[in-house]
C-alpha cells in the first residue's frame, strides 16, 4: 500500500516536493482545501511565502484542520516558509500554526547571503553530509523544551529541528537530487 502524503499547495515550491515523493512511491495530494487533508498520512508545508501562504491557509480554512492532523499524531514537516508556519513565534504578526515551540528569525541571512548552498551533518540521516540549500532563509534562535535540534551550521546556528513527529529545516531539500530526507519522513508516515 501506498503512503498518501499532501503537499500545502497554498503557494511556493509544493510541486518539486510532490516530484521528490513520486520518485519514492508515495501517493501526493495537493491540499488546498481541508477536505484534502481526509486521510493523510503526513503532511508537508513547503518554502515560498510564509505571510502569503499564512494568509491563504487562513482564508481558506486549513489553519484548524492542520493542527489537529498534527494533535492525531501525523508526521508534518516544514521547509524554510513551512518551518516559520509551524513556528509559535517569528517576532512579528502573521498567521502561524503555532505547533513547534520554537522562535524563529526570518531572513536571517542577510543581502551578502541571500541564498548558498552548504553541506549539512544531520542527526539521523546517516550516509555522509546532506546538500541543504538556503534560499533568504529563517534560523531557530530558540527551542523550547522537548524540541531537539537536528542540524547547526558551523557557527552554531540551528536549521534544522524536531518534535515528536514534526520536523522543521530551514533549507530545501525539494531542491537538490538527494532524497534522503523525504525517504526518511515517508518511512516515518508510512510506520506513524
Ligand atoms: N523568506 C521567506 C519567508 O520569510 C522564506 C523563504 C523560503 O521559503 N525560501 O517567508
Amino acid at each position: 500500500m501506498s503512503v498518501r502524503i499532501g503537499v500545502l499547495a497554498l503557494q511556493g515550491d509544493f510541486a518539486e516536493h510532490g516530484a521528490m515523493l513520486g520518485r519514492l512511491g508515495a501517493e501526493t495530494v495537493e491540499v488546498r482545501q481541508p477536505s484534502d487533508i481526509d486521510g493523510l498520512e503526513g503532511l508537508i508545508i513547503p518554502g515560498g511565502e510564509s505571510t502569503t501562504i499564512g494568509k491563504l491557509m487562513m482564508r481558506y480554512n486549513l489553519r484548524e484542520p492542520i493542527r489537529d492532523l498534527a494533535a492525531a499524531g501525523t508526521p508534518i514537516w516544514g521547509t524554510c516558509a513551512g518551518l516559520i508556519l509551524l513556528a509559535r513565534n517569528v517576532g512579528r504578526n502573521q498567521p502561524l500554526l503555532n505547533l513547534l515551540d520554537i522562535t524563529v528569525e526570518r531572513n536571517a541571512f542577510g543581502r551578502q547571503t541571500d541564498s548558498f548552498e552548504t553541506d549539512l551533518e544531520i542527526d539521523g540521516i546517516s550516509g555522509g553530509p546532506f546538500p541543504a540549500v538556503f534560499i533568504r532563509a529563517p534560523v531557530v534562535r530558540e527551542v523550547g523544551p522537548g524540541v531537539q535540534v537536528l542540524s547547526r551550521l558551523d557557527d552554531g546556528t540551528i536549521v534544522a529541528v524536531r518534535h515528536g513527529r514534526l520536523f522543521g529545516t530551514s533549507f530545501h531539500p525539494e531542491l537538490t537530487g538527494d532524497t534522503r530526507l523525504h525517504a526518511g519522513f515517508v518511512e516515518m508516515a508510512r510506520h506513524a
